[in-house]
């Protein structure tokens, strides 16, 4: 496996096919990873991917800087803002929900990508900072894509042979530049922006008023300043473009004090987009990440989707290539994430047209807030087995009220009292399956066919399986199937993997 990119989202595949034993390169042309902080909350999903991937506390722990910087802040100038109350959203009848056996993290970019780079050497990848994808050339006949690379430091050329390539290069892909692979969706949205990295000692001006953003209304440059690390680090972001604007002076002006020390570290013009890829796979090669959309930052969805995305395709990569699924069962990957980065950058577009004009009635359509954190996003077709009852009961998207509907992520609920293992725990690497307490099931199936496989089964009075009831979990913690008796189970899921069941209807 080649993966291309070392951000976010490639370094998280690196991780995903490493957790389900592939051998992997990952090849990033910087020589660092993202020096800007760039995306700062990691929703609840990302966290779950993390949580299997063993990582979940070593991502909480690097991200303490920002430990209860949950609140908004608003006003004039940062000196005169006052925190906003802590707005929590509700589940079903205003009910209080326990969404995740993990809580969303706030940690920059820049503080995240160095603690995946580390596990993912750790994990055994092989990781090559400074090493660039130059072109490559795919063979479907003989199922390989030829890279050619170039280590920038020695200027030395080699050719890398692998059986499928994943283009986590970013807005700009150049693989998916060079497969032709075109964008749709809105395009651009909103004004050109600016975002202003800076280090500045503002310790003793938010004491007691720790946040998240504050929204500046200062007229000679309004926006929003993000903690990066809560003290020294902060980005602010305003409209406009950096053309003659003395930012030192400017920052001056909206932070309302001195600051003395103040060092503008990077100043970053950028325009929110919304584009989605055509398709996410040619042949061999499958683009992750912003290499297949783009969104505006407002619903801090680009990352999160993309984590998704190698989460999704992880698994699928690794039954193909290690012979225990249908080579097919890969088309689902397009089938499935298309559909859900376009429903992540369309809520991320609409929100930021919300946000530019507060006086709009609000839009009834925009999904729950836990909808978008727990990847809450169904998809209907894909590696699924949906029954003619379950396109009658699609999962809602304006509240979250999960129900371990077909095509959606698992509930979460504890399994024991002392609230250590989750219904997320039970799948992944491997499929698993829940059944209801009164279900006539063995503790474990063996799935016939060519892709013969042991599958365990775990009982749970959660209150989304009927007593007699079983679910099938994928590997990514996705309901694949619900029904009832284990040859039926056992039966979907080889078909499942050979990619040849029957269409439901
Ligand atoms: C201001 C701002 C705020 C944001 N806030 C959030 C947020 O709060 N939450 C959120 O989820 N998202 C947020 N995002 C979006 C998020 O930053 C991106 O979605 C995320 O960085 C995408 O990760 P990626 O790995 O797909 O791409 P990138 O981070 O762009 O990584 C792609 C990598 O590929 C490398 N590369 C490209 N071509 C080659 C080649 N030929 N050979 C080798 N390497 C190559 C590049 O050097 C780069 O390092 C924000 C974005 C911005 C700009």
């Amino acid at each position: 496996m080649l993966i291309v990119g070392g951000g976010l989202v490639g370094l998280t595949a690196a991780l995903v096919c490493r957790h389900h034993g592939l051998a992997v390169t990952l090849v990033e042309r910087r020589a660092t990873t993202s020096p800007q902080p760039k995306a700062r909350r990691f929703h609840v999903r990302s966290m779950e991917v993390f949580r299997e991937l063993g990582l979940a506390r070593a991502v909480h722990e690097a991200a303490r800087d920002l430990a209860g910087h949950d609140r908004m802040a608003a006003g004039r100038t940062l000196a005169e803002a006052e925190l906003l109350p802590l707005w929590r959203p509700s589940g079903p009848a205003g009910s209080e929900v326990e969404v995740s056996p993990e809580p969303p993290c706030l940690i920059a970019q820049d503080t995240l990508e160095p603690v995946l780079r580390e596990a993912a050497v750790a994990a055994g990848a092989t990781v090559r900072f400074g090493a660039e994808l130059i072109s490559f050339a795919q063979r479907p006949e003989d199922g390989e894509v030829v890279a050619a690379l170039l280590d920038r430091t020695t200027g030395r050329r080699e050719r890398l042979r692998c059986r499928r390539l994943v283009a986590a290069d970013g807005a700009r892909s150049p693989v998916r530049a060079a497969l032709g692979i075109g964008r749709s969706g809105r395009g651009p949205v909103g004004e050109p922006s600016v975002s202003v990295y800076f280090r500045a000692d503002l310790g003793d001006v938010v004491r007691d008023r720790a946040f998240n953003l504050c929204r500046l209304d200062h007229p000679d440059a309004p926006g929003p300043l993000a903690s990066v690390d809560g003290r020294h680090r902060w980005v602010f972001m305003t409209a406009g473009d950096t053309a003659g604007r003395d930012w030192p002076r400017l920052l001056r002006t909206v932070l309302g004090v001195p600051a003395p020390g103040l060092e503008v570290l990077s100043v970053l013009p950028w325009r929110a987009e919304m584009r989605v890829a055509d398709r996410y796979t040619h042949q061999l090669v499958h683009l992750a990440g912003d290499a297949a959309h783009v969104m505006p930052p407002f619903a801090a969805s680009g990352a999160n989707t993309g984590i998704a995305d190698a989460h999704n395709l992880g698994w699928k990569l690794a039954a193909v290539l290690r012979g225990r699924a249908a080579p097919a069962l890969l088309d689902s990957y397009d089938t499935e994430r298309r559909p859900a980065g376009w429903f992540a950058a369309d809520q991320s577009s609409r929100r930021s047209q919300a946000l530019s004009d507060p006086a709009a009635p609000p839009d009834p359509t925009l999904a729950h807030p836990y909808v978008l954190a727990a990847g809450g996003f169904q998809y209907t077709e894909g590696a699924l087995a949906p029954g003619p009852a379950d396109a009658a009961d699609p999962e809602p998207v304006t509240e979250f009220a999960p129900a371990g509907r077909v095509g959606t992520r698992v509930p979460h609920r504890w399994l024991d009292e002392r609230r250590t293992r989750s219904t997320l725990d039970l799948a992944g690497p491997h499929w698993a399956l829940l059944a209801g307490p009164s279900a006539r099931v063995p503790d474990r199936l063996t799935i016939p066919g060519p892709y013969a496989a042991a599958l365990a089964v775990h009982r749970s009075t959660a209150d989304f399986l009927a007593p007699d009831g079983l679910t099938l979990l994928r590997p990514d913690h996705v309901v694949a199937w619900r029904g009832a008796g284990p040859d039926a189970a056992t039966a979907t899921l080889a078909g499942l993997l050979a990619c040849d069941l029957p269409p439901t209807g």
